[in-house]
């Protein structure tokens, strides 16, 4: 048996120039945990090339989503970002990540910090019913350079507060929060600024971050990685000292630069 499933591209979209999803189809042996990654990628001289992408599609889904970027010369997304639909990919057969939910320890809020394609674990996990049971609040922070880069935006404002399913739920307990460092825009600078400023409190009405009720993941580039661990770290929350131990927050190192 091949370490890897064979599926078929069934959709594409570019958000930007630099940023595009797709769906592929799924084989009903690949199960995940939302927020969880697999390797994915495509047969290249006869050798896989793979590399750790989160799952964006939540896990009841019969399709699997991607949110990428485009890297002109990286190896593997100069080639990704020029598939259409019916083209192979390889997807492995064993999914990991540190983002879930049971590595959390109960909480009433969760935090989902996130800045670029960061945002993919939380697209999976914000579909996942069992975010909405376990906190009473749930807060996407989406940090982006500029405004065209919030990707999924209709989706958070649209088109999942009016799921069949999900979107009560999500009106009553999703706030998105989508903030842009390089122009102008309603909730402007990083994510750390705008919390440190307490212009996202300001913006939001919520409480400040708390040990006692709070719980988050983390997952974009290495040096935002380092810089909500601290400002946790610096309010007294812990972190989940390994998979499969609880803490105050997760982070997802796996895609880091
Ligand atoms: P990014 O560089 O990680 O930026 C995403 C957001 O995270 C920006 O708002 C950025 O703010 C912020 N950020 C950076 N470091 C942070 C930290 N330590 N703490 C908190 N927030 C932080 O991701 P990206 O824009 O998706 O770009 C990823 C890669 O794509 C880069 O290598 C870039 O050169 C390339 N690229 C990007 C664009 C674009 O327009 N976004 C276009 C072509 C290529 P700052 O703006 O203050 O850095």
């Amino acid at each position: 048996m091949s370490k890897f499933y064979q599926e078929k591209v069934t959709a594409i979209h570019h958000w930007t120039d630099h940023l595009f999803s797709f769906t592929a189809t799924r084989d009903p042996g690949l199960r995940f945990r939302s927020g969880q990654f697999v390797m994915l990628g495509l047969e290249v001289d006869g050798r896989p090339l793979m590399r750790a992408y989160s799952v964006a599609s939540p896990h009841y889904a019969d399709e699997i989503e991607f949110f990428s970027i485009k890297v002109p010369d990286g190896p593997l997304t100069s080639r990704l970002q020029h598939l259409n639909v019916g083209d192979e990919v390889l997807i492995s057969r064993k999914p990991t990540g540190t983002l879930v939910l049971d590595d959390l320890l109960p909480g009433k809020r969760l935090f989902l910090f996130s800045t670029g394609t960061g945002l993919a674990p939380f697209i999976s996990l914000l579909q996942d019913p069992e975010t909405y049971e376990r906190f009473e609040q749930v807060i996407l922070l989406h940090g982006v350079r500029y405004e065209k880069d919030l990707a999924y935006r209709e989706f958070f404002t649209q088109e999942l507060p009016n799921n069949e399913f999900l979107g009560e739920l999500v009106q009553q307990q999703l706030v998105y929060y989508p903030c842009v460092s390089r122009e102008p825009f309603k909730h402007q600078g990083r994510i750390t600024s705008l919390i440190e400023n307490e212009q996202f409190y300001r913006d939001t009405g919520l409480e400040p971050l708390n040990p006692a009720t709070d719980r988050a993941m983390i997952c974009g580039s290495t040096a935002m990685l380092h810089d909500i661990k601290d400002m946790l770290e610096a309010r007294n929350f812990k972190i989940s000292p390994r998979m499969g131990e609880m803490g105050d927050f997760v982070i997802e190192r796996a895609f880091a630069d």
